[in-house]
């Protein structure tokens, strides 16, 4: 199964897109997380992505799509996979179009999850993220037992450089600009599917699991 998780920075996508990788025995692929694994590791890759994440603009497509075709090609990805952060561009959605349909393929779902603009900043100011294993938390929705320490992985947990509220602004814009945009094109390709992201993680859980069951 290959699914596309759509919504706005702060909509869940990740949230969501790890629990229905374990679910179904998929791979749960972010960008970002590739992009931040890459900053910390001090990567050639990493320095370039990080100007533009900084200032919440996205990183350019050819760079993006080089990184993603190279992960499509790991064997994980032979039984599908959830795609979350990607793709944002209508041509980064050409690009994987392109790319499955001369393998045959095409995506199963696009799973838009719904969260007006109001309630983005209010989360991304609670989100606490672990940059070693990419769990993601929330101070007051999903907190971890030990305050600001990864569940997972016993690492500390960091407030993202972008999630402060300034940049969060912009990345907002910059998601109805180049992002929103691609609702619709999936909506032409006859795949996407609305969840509402304000409701409780689990129950937005249960109604993305009754799309894909
Ligand atoms: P969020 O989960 O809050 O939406 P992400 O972790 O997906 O944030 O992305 C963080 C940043 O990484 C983005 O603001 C952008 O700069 C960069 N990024 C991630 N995915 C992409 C992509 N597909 N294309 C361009 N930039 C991306
Ligand atoms: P995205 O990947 O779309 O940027 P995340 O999954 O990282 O979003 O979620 C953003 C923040 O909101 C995190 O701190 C997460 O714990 C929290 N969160 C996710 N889903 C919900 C929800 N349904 N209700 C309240 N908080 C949520
Ligand atoms: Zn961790």
């Amino acid at each position: 199964m290959k699914i596309i998780m759509l919504g706005a920075p702060g909509a869940g996508k990740g949230t969501q897109a790890k629990q229905i990788a374990a679910k179904f025995s998929i791979p749960h692929i972010s960008t970002g997380d590739i992009f931040r694994a890459n900053i910390k590791e001090n990567t050639e890759l990493g320095k370039k992505a990080k100007e533009y994440m900084d200032q919440g603009m996205l990183v350019p497509d050819s760079l993006t799509l080089e990184l993603i075709m190279d992960r499509f090609a790991n064997a994980d990805c032979a039984n599908g996979y959830v795609l979350d952060g990607f793709p944002r561009t209508n041509p980064q959605a050409e690009a994987l179009t392109k790319a499955l349909a001369d393998k045959g393929e095409k995506i199963d779902f696009a799973i838009n999850v719904e969260v007006p603009d109001e309630s983005i900043v209010n989360r991304m100011s609670g989100r606490r993220a672990c940059l070693t294993c990419g769990a993601t938390y929330h101070i007051k929705y999903n907190a971890p037992a030990k305050e600001n320490i990864c569940d997972t992985c016993g690492e500390e947990l960091v407030l993202r450089d972008d999630d402060k509220p300034e940049t969060v602004l912009k990345r907002l814009s910059v998601y109805h600009e180049q992002t929103q945009p691609l609702i619709d094109y999936y909506k032409n390709e006859g795949v996407l599917r609305e969840v509402d992201g304000t409701q409780d993680m689990n129950k937005v859980f249960d109604d993305i699991l009754a799309i894909l069951q």
